[in-house]
């Protein structure tokens, strides 16, 4: 098959069917579970995934990809929709346990991440193919040069494991970056303060986060500082924990408008 790839669509595909089983055996679901595939492209994964389950959706943009899905594999709900776009409300079987899975267009990974974790009462668990330097910010920990916004919000919202790295050599055409696999597990307990809260702390001890916390989080605290933290450390030093902490006693406190 010939197909023309769009690097403005993050369109790498996998070839390695070593790497592709590899995923596929990481899902843990029944065969009646639904999967939802993030950018199937002309279906490396999907294929597959269709054999091994029967309640399978894809979210593709691109129309030429989507019409050699549909050319090509059986038993396959496709949205031809910008993931960005997507009611994830509306994409899920209510009865099942849903899994989502993708190898994702790398140009968004963030946004594709931030929206599935707020979505996450939805799901199971994720598998997600992308640069392994942004898996290794979401698992990473406190005082590490990778540590921010994305591992405190990433590890208190679920619990990521990086599977295995992917070489570039396993993509037609290979992406500039090293790539990895991360399983996320959707299965923390609800928080007991809104994830608006959380955001709001977390994005304003980041946004500068060689000052120290007193200064940092000035926006949000103004001169209020509660017992119990360490104002005089700075944001890369703070465990995820203490974030929570600080968005729970500020909900409760009535500090946050
Ligand atoms: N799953 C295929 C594979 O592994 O060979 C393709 C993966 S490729 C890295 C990313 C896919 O995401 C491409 O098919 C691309 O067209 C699709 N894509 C890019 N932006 C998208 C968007 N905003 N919404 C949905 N799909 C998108």
């Amino acid at each position: 098959m010939s197909f023309r790839t769009k690097k403005s669509l993050g369109q790498h595909f996998l070839t390695d069917k070593n790497i592709i089983f590899k995923i596929i055996d990481a899902i843990v679901a029944e065969k009646e579970d639904r999967i939802i595939e993030i950018g199937p492209g002309t279906g490396a994964l999907t294929k597959w995934l269709t054999e091994k389950f029967t309640n399978v959706h894809a979210i593709e943009l691109d129309q030429r990809a989507v019409k050699v899905l549909k050319q090509e594999i059986e038993n396959l709900v496709i949205h031809e929709k910008d993931v960005l776009k997507v009611n994830w409300q509306d994409m899920v079987d209510p009865v099942s346990n849903d899994v989502v899975i993708g190898n994702l267009p790398y140009y968004i990974t963030s946004s594709i991440l931030f929206d599935l974790l707020e979505n996450r009462k939805l799901f199971s668990e994720a598998i997600l193919m992308m640069q392994k330097e942004v898996a290794e910010r979401l698992v990473a920990e406190p005082s590490s040069k990778e540590y921010g916004i994305l591992s405190v919000q990433t590890q208190l919202f679920c619990t990521p494991e990086i599977l295995f790295e992917v070489s570039r050599n396993s993509f037609s055409p290979p992406p500039k970056v090293t790539s990895a696999v991360i399983k996320l597990k959707f299965d923390k307990p609800d928080l007991s303060f809104s994830d608006q809260t959380l955001k709001t702390v977390v994005r304003t001890a980041f946004n500068q986060r060689r000052k120290k916390l007193s200064n940092s989080l000035k926006p949000v605290l103004g001169d209020y500082q509660p017992d119990g933290f360490n104002f005089d450390d700075r944001a890369e030093h703070w465990l995820p924990e203490t974030y929570a902490k600080l968005s729970e006693h500020l909900e409760q406190s009535d500090r946050l408008s």
